[in-house]
């Protein structure tokens, strides 16, 4: 299967992160946003991102100017046309990818990938937004996408077997380590990890210690690399809330209930990072 040409939709902390892992590997990028301020962001970003790894000798300043060359911007899906392989990492809200994904459909050539990247939403029901299905694939990238090893590779019920082992090479192509994951809410990451987070915050609204001395205890109990509410303001709590909801509807199981102080922080606009403020101030 022919995979030169990969289409970012998307170019938020996923499709920037996305963009450039697929860039600094050869491939040449096409990159997508409705916003053109994302678009600035996602190459400014991504020259940030570089310099760190060229500052850290893992690349030359060749590669990191190949790199960025490889990579096209524009507002338009139509740009995506002539790609391989579409790797859609717009915002997760199901009825915006269900959209995109018959837009793509429409306009992509009909031996081409549809990937999605998203957090918990169905394959199987993106797929079937397509005339395509055998076709549509999980591509599920881990943030921040050059540092994590981790591409959860999801089989949706009508992927075929060509599509998801030349997906497991891709991911592998840009140095990723892929798992074969069944569709399911969550996956399997965020399945274990979201409920996590989600006690965490209920932890934090019950008192029963600080933010950073919940942080703290699970990254000295639990030997985490970080703890749940710093990583829950790096992932983002809409993107969170967002998980935490499509678990909850998908098992119908109380234990997935949003936290209150979750849903309310988003309500608020404290999204993490992105915005500044979130379970800790930036
Ligand atoms: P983000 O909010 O940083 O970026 C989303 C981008 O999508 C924005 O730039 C927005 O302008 C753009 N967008 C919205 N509608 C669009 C449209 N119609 N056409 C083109 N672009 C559009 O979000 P993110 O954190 O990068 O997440 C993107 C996807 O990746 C989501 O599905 C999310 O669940 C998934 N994901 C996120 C993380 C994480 O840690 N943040 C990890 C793994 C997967």
């Amino acid at each position: 299967m022919k995979m030169q040409k990969i289409g970012v939709l998307g170019a938020g902390i996923m499709g920037s992160g996305i963009s450039q892992v697929f860039a600094l590997s050869g491939f040449n990028v096409s990159l997508i946003d409705i916003s053109a301020t994302a678009l600035d962001r996602a190459m400014e970003n991504m020259g940030k991102s570089l310099s760190r790894l060229l500052d850290k000798e893992k690349i030359t300043s060749q590669q990191k100017v190949d790199a960025i060359s490889r990579i096209r911007t524009g507002g338009n899906l139509t740009d995506l046309a002539g790609c391989d392989v579409v790797i859609e990492a717009a915002t997760e809200n199901l009825e915006l990818k269900l959209q995109l994904m018959t837009q793509l459909d429409a306009i992509m050539r009909p031996e081409a990938v549809l990937a999605s990247n998203t957090s918990s939403i169905s394959i199987t029901r993106l797929a079937a937004a397509t005339t395509r299905p055998e076709r549509v694939v999980g591509l599920h990238f881990f943030n921040p996408v050059p540092v994590m090893a981790l591409v959860e590779v999801i089989r949706g019920l009508q992927t075929s077997e060509t599509v998801f082992s030349s997906m497991e090479a891709l991911a592998k192509a840009v140095g990723k380590t892929p798992i074969k994951v069944k569709n399911s809410a969550g996956f399997v990451v965020n399945r274990v990890l979201c409920p996590m987070i989600n006690e965490a915050v209920f932890s934090l609204s019950e008192n029963l210690a600080s933010a950073s001395e919940i942080d703290e205890a699970m990254k000295l109990g639990a030997n985490h690399p970080i703890g749940p509410l710093a990583l829950c303001d790096m992932i983002g709590l809409d993107v969170q809330l967002a998980v935490m909801q499509v678990l909850f509807e998908s098992f119908k199981d109380p234990k997935y209930r949003p936290a209150p102080l979750l849903v309310e922080m988003v309500e608020a606009g404290h999204l993490g990072r992105k915005t500044g403020r979130g379970f800790y101030e930036y």
